[in-house]
């Protein structure tokens, strides 16, 4: 290459080019840590309890808004079991605001109806309702498990959590055999598989003894109330979600790629996660925001539209006697969720130049959003200038990441939500192929580049 071509031109860089065996095999540490993660953080409950778990570790505390909280101090705060913020107080003024990553732990799935259980043609079936973007016929003749509470009137609440273990039976929806399925396979791809058709089978044995209908609903109601003392009733008070029953697995044969559900956006959750249980008395406060409901518009108490993260925020800076809004004016967010990688299978919906590829890094975006960038929130060049130095000085390895051609369609993330409290926030995430699919697949070092860039701008100034 020529000197001025060099010098000039901007080059985009392939992990297996920059690092080195040491950093590969730290890499290869932190990818199996994260794997063991992602495959007990099958829902956000699930993920907001193991993250607790792994806090709790690293020397966190539950926050007390009634206690004293010194530099170097590390807390967190959990809403309803669902939206986790941590933080570790540094040794500057919050009025100096603070360096502040927001992923969110929910991920598109099947929950079931409130009133989920009817037997059809002697068998049991759960209803369902899908949350968040599904393309539903990938949801068909997949293993599914269950997960989630049921609270009872006396006020107790009963874990479900069943179809993860080895041991464990599985659940199903059927899909149409193909020598049947001649109409079906003239419908759109979105029509194929109506959303009233994603019924899970439950059971198919009567209860032995009864001769009216419904025995086997009767059968497998049974069976509910003898493991976890539930009665049909108690649906109506509980949150149940199907999601693939998929183990978390190394894909390829060079091992490079990891295959799991729910890495949008539980891969950005555990850099974060793991970039803030690494940091030890900054000197700006680092705050990590795990959020729900990002799937469906980040909405209600526990999403990112909610006030829960600023009353933690109000209760950090009371305790020095500054004011949320001056410490938000000075503070920096990135909204750390994932992005689409290029997918070489499918690249006629992708725009090459800025689409984020396998293998070369975290993915910085300037916007998200839909057609005119329609509800992106379109960071500064002044923020995009700022990371690329913190990535420059720490090397980490990152590439710009649209996500896919203009008039292709869209997406957002939280950012905007963040922006709207005045907090200048810019979009960063791992490459994902297959995203909101059942089983979706991401690259190592582009999982461990993520964790780098939450560890540098959580060290930044
Ligand atoms: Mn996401
Ligand atoms: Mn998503």
């Amino acid at each position: 290459m020529s000197e001025t071509r060099d010098r000039l031109f901007y080059k985009q860089k392939h992990v297996c080019d920059v690092m080195d065996e040491g950093e590969a095999a730290l890499s290869e540490e932190y990818c199996r840590k994260y794997m063991a993660f992602l495959q007990k953080a099958k829902t956000e409950r699930l993920a907001a309890a193991e993250a607790i778990r792994l806090a709790r570790e690293h020397g966190f505390r539950e926050f007390d808004r009634n206690a004293p909280v010194k530099p170097g101090d590390k807390v967190y705060r959990c809403v309803q079991g669902k939206l986790l913020l941590l933080a570790v107080i540094g040794t500057e003024s919050l009025e100096r605001g603070v360096n502040l990553c927001a992923a969110h732990i929910d991920s598109p799935r099947l929950d079931l109806k409130q009133l989920p259980l009817y037997e059809d043609h002697e068998v049991a079936y759960f209803k369902t309702h899908y949350y968040g973007g599904i393309r539903k016929y990938q949801w068909v003749t997949i293993p599914l498990e269950l997960h989630g509470v049921a609270v009872l009137e006396s006020g107790e609440a009963v874990d479900i959590n069943i179809g993860g273990d080895p041991g464990d039976p599985i659940f199903y929806v059927s899909d149409l055999l193909p020598h049947l399925g001649y109409k079906q396979a003239e419908q759109p791809l979105a029509k194929a598989i109506p959303a009233e058709k994603l019924n899970i089978m439950v059971g198919s044995h009567p209860l032995k003894g009864e001769e009216d209908g419904e025995r086997v609903k009767l059968a497998v109601m049974k069976l509910l109330h003898e493991k976890y003392s539930i009665t049909e009733e108690d649906f109506l008070s509980a949150e149940i979600e199907a999601v693939p029953a998929f183990p978390v697995r190394e894909s390829g044969f060079d091992r490079s790629l990891i295959a799991g559900y729910g890495q949008d956006d539980r891969v950005c959750a555990f850099a974060e996660l793991q970039a803030i249980y690494e940091t030890d008395r900054p000197a700006r406060t680092c705050v990590c925001i795990l959020a729900d409901k990002e799937e469906i518009g980040s909405v209600g108490a526990t999403g990112m539209v909610s006030r829960a993260f600023d009353c933690f925020m109000g209760d950090l800076c009371d305790k020095q006697g500054v004011k949320p809004d001056h410490c938000y004016e000075s503070s920096f967010c990135i909204s750390a969720d994932v992005s689409a990688a290029f997918d070489p299978t499918w690249p006629e919906v992708f725009e090459w130049r800025n689409s984020a590829k396998l293998n070369y890094g975290v993915g910085i975006s300037k916007f998200t959003g839909r057609g005119g960038k329609s509800g992106s929130n379109d960071a500064s060049a002044e923020l995009m200038g700022k990371l690329r130095r913190i990535f420059a000085e720490n090397g980490v390895v990152w590439q710009y990441a649209e996500l896919g051609k203009v008039d292709e369609g869209g997406g957002g993330t939280v950012a905007g939500y963040l922006g709207d409290r005045n907090i200048p926030t810019v979009d960063a995430g791992t490459p994902v192929i297959s995203m909101h699919a059942p089983y979706e697949i991401t690259a190592k070092h582009d999982c461990y580049m993520t964790y780098r860039c939450m560890k540098s701008f959580y060290a930044s100034k």
